[in-house]
């Protein structure tokens, strides 16, 4: 038997589990998804093993921990500097990030995109960054702080006071304005002066400011919940090294969501 859970500081409200298991379910494999509530980052390695797991989701706020306390990580990983995939193999760590390419999956449906503007400097702005230059999308990055911009030296950063261009295909919320507060990311002059045609909100199981926003004006959006489900699918192809399944555990996961 397997064992696996995701690990954070707040956990309770994690929905990780429940797709997981029900993907374990449908597909006959033999394990167990669990979650573990870490307060101390500097037990994230000790925690891992004294669990016993094969594999763990890693969330806020231990995805630049997770990639410090790994042995392996993979050439996104490197780039991004976040993981939340781990896989425990011969008391050795390989760190994985499966946002990002959970993130393009997420946006397949969008098409001919070529410029992209994100909202918010944080860590989840760095794996869809990279996801977007992997694709060759041009990337402005907007925030109301400079303080993380040292982060994205491959990218163009702006305070939203000084951006300049007002022209993209899409434009996406990585901020966590609206999540606990109901504050759009930055003003809404700004907001209203950006023409785009599609949008996506990184925050999921509720109708934020900024989707409000993009349906009083008419820009076609999806929020996080696809994003979340795509980072689970791939992470769960790691855990079990499944290849060619990824139809049977997306629709599993997306029936667990659905029920939840
Ligand atoms: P971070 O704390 O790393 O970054 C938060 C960003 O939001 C920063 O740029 C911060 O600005 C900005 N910000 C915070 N509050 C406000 C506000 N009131 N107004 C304007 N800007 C604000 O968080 P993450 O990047 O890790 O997470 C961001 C969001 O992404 C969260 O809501 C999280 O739930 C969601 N998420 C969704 C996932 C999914 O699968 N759908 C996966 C991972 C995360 P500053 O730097 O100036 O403080």
């Amino acid at each position: 038997m397997k064992f696996f859970c995701v690990i954070g500081d707040p956990i309770s409200h994690s929905k990780s589990p429940r797709i997981h298991n029900n993907a374990i379910k449908h597909l006959g494999l033999n394990g167990i998804y669990s979650r573990f509530h870490l307060k101390d980052k500097d037990k994230l390695k000790e925690s891992l093993f004294k669990l016993k797991l094969n594999g763990a989701n890693i969330t806020l706020p231990f995805k630049e921990e997770a990639v410090k306390i790994a042995d392996f990580k993979d050439e996104l990983t490197l780039q991004i500097g976040s993981a939340n995939t781990l896989i425990l193999k011969n008391r050795k760590i390989h760190a994985y990030n499966t946002d990002s390419p959970g993130f393009l999956k997420a946006i397949e449906e969008f098409k001919n995109i070529k410029k992209a503007l994100i909202l918010g400097a944080g860590g989840t702005t760095r794996a869809i960054a990279y996801a977007l230059k992997q694709r060759n999308i041009h990337c402005t990055i907007a925030n109301r702080s400079e303080r993380n911009f040292s982060h994205f030296k491959d990218f163009k950063c702006t305070l939203y006071e000084d951006l300049k261009d007002f022209e993209f295909d899409i434009i996406i919320n990585s901020t966590s304005a609206g999540l606990n507060d109901d504050n759009l990311p930055c003003n809404v002059d700004l907001l209203k002066k950006i023409k785009t045609k599609y949008a996506f909100e990184v925050i999921y199981g509720k109708k934020t400011p900024f989707i409000k926003f993009c349906e009083e004006n008419n820009i076609k959006y999806k929020d996080g919940l696809s994003m979340l489900l795509w980072q689970g699918v791939f992470a769960f192809e790691l855990f079990f090294e499944l290849e060619n399944k990824q139809k049977q555990i997306q629709k599993a996961m997306l029936e667990a969501l659905n029920l939840s």
